[in-house]
């Protein structure tokens, strides 16, 4: 066996299914493109999702990837198995109804024995199936020559998620020695238990089934393979370390920690677990930030929170007490520049954003503190047991590890419940294994467009109409040779100048017609093979196949949603002119009436910034700079410096749209052919949609200057309204306002006497009881201390009577009464107190000379008063 770098062994594999006719497909953004299902990309399959569910056919059925992969579900393992990561590589060789599993399974072994590639020793290879899958033992069996001893049955070998493709699945396992076995149970101790010493190298998927809707399982029309194979786990067996952190994809990452820390790893194994821990988040959070991703409180934003909080935490392991994690970018970057160069040049954004979210985090240990001490509080005056909940709330709303709540506990005398806490972590794995599940689902594959192979030309870019003839007529999913009017039907024909939906640019509408037959086309999409499939009504006459019909394209829309796609590539360039490089595009959405852009930013944007992009724009309009466009081999077009989308997939010959060489992008929509054709653009808002990512919408042409009429029209409302010309409106309404403010003063100081006025009078109905001065009444007060106010007031006019005050709110009594200091020994206000509210039906009480209350029996508030008369009667 040679050892290899990591490095050279994905190269090898590339090179191994090169050499077999597979073609290379890139290795696609963890932030998963046109899917919404997904959280992040998690194998090398799931990437591959369009070509396995037959919506678009590959130009070669043969492919082969290296997917770099984050799962989060693994993450509580990180750091203490040797063999999970949360970010890691998958190289993986799939066929897209080509070869199945005899190829797959010849292919897998040769790779893995043939001395010209890793050269394994075979007798230390061993091999699982599922207990139905009788082809795939034969073929490990017999073709393959294993022992029948080295094939072990397992019934889980089943890859199942739901609708969509599934099938039975193999495993291949590395026997690493006796020497892996310390640490797990023995009963767990073969290939496919959990142990180290049967390591799970490569997954083989024979997907063969669909999974319909109804629970149903049908063959596929199309068979595929589907394979995965962990390539830290394979230099970890190349290089003979013993764990996949002792592999050279993370070693550097290790030094640079230890000369942080000035810790030595292998010192002791609970710091190794630190180690550990940290080189596997820094590098998740790394790719992950560099392919768009942003720390936040939701969804994928809240996995990077998570991931670099707990690697924080596990840094106090170490003794290390400041932010250090954006240092080990470096690393990272350097590791993986061959084949992942992104991080490198993103490198001082991904930093920038590592050490703020370090530096917050720090911050909210000390809040974490706080909360535990709240938690401790409420053990405390229960049973001296921090509840399951609370520990596990700690952990994973406040990054407090469960140790640091249970040593924090111990010292404190109390214990935490552990099985509690479990039982929180299972259901919380349980939820995101659900949610894995569920984002996995794919399409059930459909044939009857898959099998249309005949091409169909676009002409759309020059032209809005064209004669052509119906090569298809596809009616509710079958195809036929004829259709009537009222029927929905999609069409295919050699040529079409309709635009398909893709790029953010929707589909052209339009009409269909020929002699007596009229179709509205609603909408258009692309069909496996390429062709545009027009989704259309008959409204007239029949139609039928072979026939040849006008295709007209509604071109006043067209004209429109040409503009503004311009118009999104121009601004697309002023948000990186003023807001940097790192700005990338999210999603994008050009319509007729208005387009959309979605971006990465962390912030949102200042007044300035967004009115100085809008001129950027503006300004290249009125420069009427012509729009280029070219096709070119990919290469080319990147040394023009063509701005590629993120991990959209180009062929070798791609269309370039160059404004002016202020703008290059790889693009194939379609656009006006200079930029003052777009008139005028206006941002209409900017939000925040999510971890990091900005949406603009803005306006053009005509649109534009139909909002900016419709904001004139307000302008010209408003004016009518206050007689002044449009020009002085600003200037009126601030005289409007002061004026405004000067009445509020004036109003607040009348009521004011008003109230003095009547509570003077108030206290004329002041009886005597038994010698001593009472006032009780009904005021009006908005609520409990307007009512204490009003009291402080005629306490001041009557300092030696009781007085007691009600007020009434909607359905709310508030009470207040108050007893001269000299009289309290013996009469008290609470005891007042209590028999007012009880009569409003609520509850009140206070000190002897000052007692406050409410309830909520307002019809009853004239005997409440009246109570406090009776009391003292009854009580002097
Ligand atoms: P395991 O059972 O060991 O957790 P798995 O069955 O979940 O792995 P698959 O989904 O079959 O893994 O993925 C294919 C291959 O990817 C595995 O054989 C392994 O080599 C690798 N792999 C899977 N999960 C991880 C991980 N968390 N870290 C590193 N490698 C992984
Ligand atoms: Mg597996």
């Amino acid at each position: 066996m040679k050892r290899l770098t990591g490095n050279e062994i994905r190269d090898m594999f590339l090179e191994y299914f090169r050499a077999h006719n597979h073609m290379v497909e890139p290795s696609a953004p963890l932030v998963p493109i046109d899917d919404d299902s997904l959280l992040w990309i998690n194998s090398g399959v799931a990437t591959l999702k369009k070509y396995f569910d037959g919506r678009t056919i590959p130009e070669n059925p043969k492919i082969v990837n290296a997917q770099k992969a984050i799962r989060t579900n693994d993450i509580e393992n990180v750091g203490f198995t040797a063999r999970h990561h949360t970010f890691f590589e998958m190289l993986g060789n799939f066929s897209i109804g080509d070869y199945f599993k005899e190829d797959a399974i010849r292919y897998a072994w040769d790779f893995l024995t043939n001395s010209e590639w890793i050269g394994f020793d075979p007798s230390l290879l061993y091999v699982t199936v599922h207990p139905e899958d009788e082809d795939a033992y034969r073929i490990w069996r017999e073709i393959i020559g294993l022992e029948a001893d080295r094939i072990i049955r397992i019934e889980g070998n089943f890859w199942d998620i739901g609708e969509g493709p599934c099938g039975p699945n193999s495993e291949i396992f590395y026997d690493r020695g006796p020497d892996f076995e310390p640490g797990a149970p023995a009963d767990e101790m073969y290939p496919g238990g959990e142990n180290e010493r049967y390591l799970e190298i490569w997954n083989l998927v024979f997907s063969e089934f669909n999974h319909n809707k109804d629970g149903s399982y049908t063959p596929l029309p199309k068979k595929n393979i589907d394979t995965g194979m962990g390539l830290e786990r394979m230099a970890s067996i190349i290089q003979e370390v013993p764990t996949n952190f002792d592999t050279d994809l993370f070693t550097p990452i290790l030094a640079e920690i230890s000369r942080i820390s000035g810790h030595r790893y292998g010192a002791d194994a609970e710091a190794d677990v630190a180690y550990k821990v940290i080189s596997d988040h820094i590098r998740t959070v790394s790719f992950a930030v560099a392919d768009g991703a942003l720390p936040s409180n939701e969804g994928r934003g809240y996995v990077l929170r998570r991931l670099i909080r707990r690697a924080v935490r596990f840094s106090k392991e170490l003794g290390i007490n400041r932010a250090f994690m954006f240092d080990l970018v470096e690393p990272v970057s350097e590791i993986m520049e061959g084949f992942y160069p992104n991080v490198g040049e993103r490198k001082a954004f991904i930093k920038e954003v590592i050490k703020k979210e370090e530096e917050r985090f720090l911050a909210t240990l000390d809040e974490g503190i706080q909360i535990y001490e709240q938690v401790k509080k409420k053990a405390q005056q229960d049973d001296n047991v921090i509840s399951g909940e609370d520990a596990f709330r700690l952990y994973d709303t406040y990054g407090f590890p469960y140790e640091l709540t249970k040593e924090y506990a111990e010292n404190d005398g109390m214990t935490v419940d552990e099985a509690g806490f479990i039982e929180e972590m299972k259901q919380q794995r349980e939820r995101a294994r659900n949610a894995r599940k569920s984002g996995d689902s794919m399409q059930v594959q459909s044939e009857t467009l898959a099998r249309l192979t005949a091409p169909s030309t676009f002409t759309g870019y020059t032209s809005k109409s064209e004669e052509a003839v119906l090569l298809h007529i596809i009616h509710a999913d079958n195809e036929v040779d004829a259709a009537e009017a009222g029927q929905d039907v999609e069409l295919i024909f050699d040529r079409t100048p309709f635009y398909a939906t893709s790029g953010g640019q929707v589909a052209d509408k339009g009409e269909i017609q020929s002699d007596g037959t009229k179709l509205t086309v609603n909408s258009v999409y692309k069909a496996p093979n390429g062709q545009n499939v027009h989704v259309a009504h008959i409204s007239e006459g029949t139609l039928s196949k072979g026939a040849t019909y006008d295709l007209e394209v509604d071109a006043e829309s067209r004209n429109f949603i040409i503009k503004n796609h311009t118009a999104t590539h121009l601004l697309h360039q002023a948000l990186k002119d003023v807001l940097g490089d790192h700005v990338n595009q999210a999603g994008s959405l050009v319509e007729k009436e208005r387009l959309r852009f979605d971006f990465s930013h962390l912030e949102g944007l200042s007044e300035e910034e967004t009115e100085q992009i809008e001129n950027i724009v503006n300004a290249n309009i009125y420069r009427n700079m012509a729009v280029e466009i070219e096709e070119m081999p990919i290469e080319e077009a990147k040394q023009k410096g063509a701005t590629a989308l993120f991990g959209e997939k180009y062929g070798d010959v791609v269309r370039v749209v160059d404004i002016n060489q202020y703008s290059i992008e790889l693009c194939g929509g379609i656009h006006v052919r200079n930029t003052g054709e777009i008139g005028t653009f206006k941002i209409i808002s900017e939000t925040g949609i999510g971890a990091g990512i900005r949406r603009i919408e803005a306006v053009t042409s005509k649109y534009a200057v139909e909002y900016y009429k419709e904001k004139e029209a307000v302008v010209k409302e408003i004016a009518k309204d206050l007689k002044v010309k449009e020009g002085q409106v600003n200037k009126k309404v601030s005289a409007l306002l002061a004026e405004n403010q000067t009445m509020h003063n004036e109003i607040k100081e009348l009521k004011a006497s008003r109230q003095d006025e009547k509570l003077a009078e108030a206290t004329h109905e002041t009886k005597e009881i038994n010698g001593v001065p009472v006032l009780s009444m009904e005021v009006q007060a908005e609520g409990a201390k307007e009512l204490r106010e009003t009291m402080d007031r005629l306490k001041s006019r009557a300092q030696d009577t009781v007085i007691a005050l009600g007020s009434v709110n909607g359905d709310k009594v508030s009470l207040v009464v108050t007893v001269p200091k000299s009289l309290t020994d013996r009469l008290k206000a609470g005891d007042i107190m209590k028999g007012m509210a009880s009569t409003v039906e609520g509850k009140g009480g206070g000190r002897p000379d000052m007692a406050q209350g409410g309830g909520t029996a307002p019809e009853n508030i004239t005997s409440a008063l009246q109570f406090v008369e009776d009391y003292i009667k009854s009580t002097l």
